[in-house]
Order: C-alpha cells, then sequence, then structure tokens
C-alpha cells in the first residue's frame, strides 16, 4: 500500500520567513541607545562601550556577540518543507475553507 503526498512549504514560524533571528541582547542595547542623551560620536561611542562593558562584554578581549545568526529550526532559509496527504491537500482548495 502506498499514500501519495503533497510537498508543503511553509513560513518559518520562528525567524517568521526571514532565515535569521536576532540576539536578544540586541533589543536591550538598542532601547538603551534610543535613551541616552549623547550627541558627539565620541560620547556616543563611550557610551556604547560602557554599555556592553555593564552588560558582560569586555571589549578589549571579547567582542558583543553577532547581531544576528541564522535560525536553527529552517536552518536559515526562512522556508519549513513537509508531506500533506494529497486528500488532505485537496481538502484545504475546496472553495469555502
Ligand atoms: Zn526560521
Amino acid at each position: 500500500m502506498s499514500e501519495l503526498l503533497v510537498i508543503e512549504k511553509t513560513m518559518c514560524d520562528r525567524c517568521e520567513g526571514e532565515g535569521y533571528l536576532t540576539h536578544p541582547v540586541y533589543q536591550a542595547f538598542y532601547e538603551y541607545l534610543a535613551g541616552i542623551d549623547a550627541q558627539q560620536p565620541a560620547e556616543i561611542n563611550a557610551a556604547k562601550e560602557a554599555w556592553w562593558r555593564k552588560n558582560g562584554y569586555d571589549l578589549d578581549d571579547e567582542n558583543p556577540p553577532e547581531e544576528t545568526y541564522p535560525c536553527t529550526k529552517c536552518q536559515g532559509t526562512g522556508d519549513l518543507w513537509g508531506y500533506v496527504p494529497l486528500h488532505e491537500a485537496m481538502q484545504r482548495q475546496l472553495p469555502g475553507r
């Protein structure tokens, strides 16, 4: 006995189809940057360095983590692939569904 299957491609729900994820520390970093009062590039850079140090990254020895990394659920493609029984796929195509 065999069963006919249809290949189904769906958007990855973890990365919402982007193929990458943003390291969570960057959300806090950007919130901090939006709130600082510095105007000059040197002041801004000093504030950035201070923030990273305060959050456990010594910039002399260790760079901040990469801002984005490939999504582990879809291997960076943004798509998930699966199989659907043919009869189920045909039912999904019926009007009103
Ligand atoms: Zn993904």
